[in-house]
């Protein structure tokens, strides 16, 4: 019996998975973090390598990892549309052969297991706020299918070993999070506009900017994954975690042009396909199971985010 708790977190040095490092280091957890650096940067987990309950492994998830822990967080996977189209078998498999080696891992040795899984199950929702009733509307085919139907099969394969193998599974429904750790050319709209803004180059709006986004700060977030992974074990979600206050894409470029004082003007580009025009979480199931809400409202949050890339611009 251990009395510290063994935690692997896959997808550790990542934007997500290194504040879910560093929470779980300040509960007294026993970190092993397992990241091939696809996405992930070392940056991001420096500061914790001096732990000595920390370790860090190298290792790519789509081949099988054998290691005893009792909880395990599955991150890998690159999250921003440039990075997961970028090369978009590898991004199937990590869903896919990656899920079901984290999965074995964690019937093997009778963990508890999480998965990070996203907003976009539900494609281009034409339901609206999304629940976690809702089925989806994604497109099987198109250049966003690698990571929504990668996902999906995740999750299927989740419960499947539920259901068969009698795993104690998690499944967290993870709508867009910003924060510091965000890669500064990770591609995603809330560090592309503040790198802009930053530098005074023009703010690129996909589209006419009427789409809208619900943006979580990454601390709410972490808090909530915690949250769901210590819920009881007849739990397993999926459950929404996202702020659900919605924005214009337009309205948040207005925003970082205000609060980091840039001289930037608003570009319009072409919208990229199959990009869903709303999205915006229903938490009345976190809130009910879990006792979670987001509290950092956006402009604080963005507060926090812009200092972070403003420090690496300038070196720091
Ligand atoms: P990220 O790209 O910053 O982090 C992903 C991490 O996984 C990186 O460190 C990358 O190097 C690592 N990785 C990728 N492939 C791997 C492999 N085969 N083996 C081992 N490591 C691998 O992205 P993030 O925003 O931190 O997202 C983390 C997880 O949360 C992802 O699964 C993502 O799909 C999910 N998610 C994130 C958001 C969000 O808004 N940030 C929204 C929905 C879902
Ligand atoms: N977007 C944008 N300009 C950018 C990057 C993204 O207008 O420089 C838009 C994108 O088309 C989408 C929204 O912002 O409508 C959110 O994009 P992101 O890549 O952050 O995540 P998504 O929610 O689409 O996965």
């Amino acid at each position: 019996m251990h009395l510290t708790k063994r935690v692997l977190v896959t997808g550790g040095a990542g934007f997500l998975g290194s504040h879910l490092c560093e929470r779980l280091l300040q509960e007294g957890c026993d970190v092993i973090c397992a990241d091939n650096f696809y996405t992930g940067s070392k940056r991001n987990i420096v500061h914790l390598l001096k732990n000595p309950y920390f370790e860090l492994l190298r290792h790519d998830i789509t081949f099988p990892l054998y290691l005893e822990v009792d909880e395990i967080y599955n991150l890998a996977c690159p999250a921003s549309p440039i990075h997961y189209q970028n090369d978009p078998v590898q991004t199937t498999k990590v869903n896919v052969h990656g899920s079901i080696n984290m999965l074995g891992l964690a019937k093997r040795i009778k963990a508890k297991i999480l998965q990070a899984s996203t907003s976009e199950v539900y494609g281009d929702p034409a339901v609206h706020p999304q629940t976690e009733a809702y089925w989806g509307n994604v497109n099987c085919i198109g250049p966003r299918s690698c990571y929504d139907e990668g996902k999906r099969c995740a999750e299927t394969l989740f419960f499947d070993y539920y259901r068969q193998h009698k795993l104690k599974i998690k499944v967290a429904r993870i709508f867009n999070t910003y924060g510091p750790h965000m890669h500064p050319n990770d591609g995603r709209v809330v560090s592309n506009f503040i790198m802009q803004a930053l530098r005074d180059e023009p703010i690129t709006i996909y589209g006419d900017g009427s789409q809208t986004r619900s943006f979580c700060y990454v601390d709410d977030l972490i808090e909530g994954l915690i949250r769901l992974m210590n819920s009881p074990d007849d739990f397993t979600g999926p459950v929404n975690l996202g702020n659900p206050v919605e924005f214009t894409i337009l309205e948040l470029a207005r925003k970082v042009i205000a609060l980091t004082g840039s001289e930037s003007k608003i570009v319009f580009k072409p919208l990229p396909e199959d990009d869903p025009k709303q999205r915006k979480p229903d938490i009345t199931l976190a809130i009910d199971m879990l006792g979670w809400q987001p509290e950092v409202i956006l402009e604080e949050g963005l507060k926090k985010t812009i200092g972070y890339f403003r420090n690496i611009l300038e070196g720091v």
